[in-house]
């Protein structure tokens, strides 16, 4: 194959890309999003084997390699519950970090089998893009194992802050400046490893003071690092698939991260220098005076909703958790029987990823005429008779609103306590995410329903049928 119409090919496959994105922009279209997809790195990969023309032997390594990863892939992907999969995302980005390494590992070892020079005489502005593309594959690597471990719980969410860790941070950095200078004009493969060692260890201590809610964050950042690491490899390999998809990824990763951060209101830098969650947490741990709440059953919330005009739901992590999204969709339509106008208010940041409850929303079929963003329905709670929170808790906590000391202050939230009454869904009084109390449970119109989301749920179904 020419060079030019493997070229062509990987132009049509940055296309497809391109479009696969924006189809998995919209809950209707991402099927067919994520079928161009993987049309996109189907035909990367095949003009990729074209154009190298590999003996049968590496062939043979190569389709193995696919048949093994993809393998694995598959199968987690099936497995994974919608809830996990912020970790499985930091999973996956950590073998990309990984890859980035043994790319340029490669790249360096062999360069003639990639055009770049002969050992020792590798081009400067090779040698350039592969050491910054290792040290963000490294720092990638080890930052996202570090996401996965918190994430899943194998290791506390709470930040860990190391004295002076941001001098430390810093020399690191500066070191690791230099030692890409001294590589680019030494062509050491000792600096090379110390590049890699330096980053790996760079990549632990920049994440590991993140804790908490800041999380979603770090891995979607993650998710940006290693995009811009598969850019500087596409460089040194002279792939134009690569560049195109490293700077896709590389990009939606930082628009998506600019998002949560939006939907926090926190600055990308405040959670780069990390502490969140940990303050917050300690603070809810000495509650302070005793207060009541109101508690209320299946049967009294069946009454309040049947009785009421219009209501709007507003799910959470807790409804991700319980799975509780078809049997909501269920009570939904029985209360539409009833003649009652159901909507649906989804927060930017409710769940554990941006669109996290969309996508539970659609797999119950819900209509997404039905679905509103925070913007567009915040004012309509004043005017509801019902505002049904399932599972959700930071996304509501009027502390966000009102009270400036709050760690979450500032945060856009659901004005769910404005509506007439407020029915809350958790199994406990316990915090969300950010380890925060939440004043709402002990205000006059709110009616706590303790219990799983799903079972709350069919309870109530089951008593708007007496
Ligand atoms: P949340 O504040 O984490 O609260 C979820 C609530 O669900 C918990 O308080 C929990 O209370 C309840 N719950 C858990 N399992 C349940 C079950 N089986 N049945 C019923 N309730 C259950 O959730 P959120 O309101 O959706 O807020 C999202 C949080 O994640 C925010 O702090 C946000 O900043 C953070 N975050 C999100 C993103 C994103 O992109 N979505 C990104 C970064 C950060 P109980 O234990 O009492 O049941």
């Amino acid at each position: 194959m020419s060079e030019n119409f493997a070229a062509f090919l990987y132009l049509v496959s940055g296309v497809l890309f391109v479009l696969a994105l924006r189809g998995l922009s919209h809950p209707t279209t991402s099927r067919q999003g994520n079928f161009l997809g993987m049309a996109g790195m189907g035909l990367a990969v095949l003009t990729t084997l074209l154009l190298a023309r590999p003996s049968f032997g590496a062939l043979l390594i190569i389709v193995i390699g696919i048949a093994i990863g993809g393998g694995i892939g598959a199968y987690t992907a099936r497995r994974i519950a919608m809830t996990a999969m912020p970790q499985l995302v930091a999973a996956f980005h950590s073998l990309v970090g990984l890859a980035a390494v043994a790319v340029a590992a490669a790249a360096l070892y062999a360069p003639e089998a990639i055009g770049i020079g002969t050992i020792g005489h590798i081009h400067t502005q090779a040698l350039v893009e592969m050491s910054i593309g290792v040290a963000i594959g490294a720092i990638t690597f080890t930052g996202s194992v570090i996401a996965f471990l918190k994430l899943d719980g194998r290791m506390s969410g709470k930040p860990i802050m190391l004295p002076s860790r941001h001098l430390i941070n810093l020399v690191l950095g500066a070191v690791l400046v230099l030692l890409v200078i001294s590589f680019a004009l030494t062509q050491s493969h000792l600096l090379f490893w110390l590049i890699v060692l330096v980053a790996l260890a760079l990549g632990v201590l920049l994440i590991v003071p993140i804790g908490g809610a800041d999380m979603p964050v770090v891995v979607s950042m993650l998710n940006s690092y290693s995009g811009w690491a598969a850019a500087g490899i596409g460089f040194t390999l002279q792939n134009l698939a690569l560049i195109i998809t490293g700077a896709l990824v590389g990009s939606s990763g930082a628009i998506l991260s600019y998002i949560m951060c939006k939907g926090m209101n926190r600055s990308f830098i405040s959670v780069i220098l990390g502490g969140f969650g940990g303050d917050a947490a300690a603070a809810s741990a000495d509650a302070g005076p005793e207060r009541t709440v109101k508690q209320g059953s299946a049967e009294d919330a069946a009454y309040l909703m049947t009785n009421a005009a219009r209501v709007i739901i507003v799910p959470g992590y807790g409804m991700a958790v319980a799975q509780a999204q078809h049997a909501l969709r269920e009570m939904a339509d029985v209360l539409k029987k009833e003649g009652v106008e159901v909507k649906y208010a989804i927060h930017p940041v409710a769940g554990r990823m941006p669109g996290h409850m969309n996508v539970l929303l659609a797999e119950a079929n819900v209509p997404y005429d039905e679905v509103f963003e925070l913007e567009d329905i915040n004012s309509e709670f004043a005017q509801t008779d019902v505002a049904f929170v399932i599972g959700a808790n930071d996304v509501t906590n009027p502390a966000a609103r009102d009270d400036p000391s709050s760690p979450i202050y500032g945060m856009p939230i659901l004005n769910v306590d404005q509506a007439r009454t407020c029915l809350f869904i958790k199994r406990s009084l316990g915090s969300g995410y950010a380890g925060i109390d939440n004043t709402l449970f002990y205000k006059d119109n709110t009616m706590m329903l303790f219990g799983d989301a799903k079972k709350m749920v069919e309870n109530i179904v089951k008593a708007m049928a007496h």
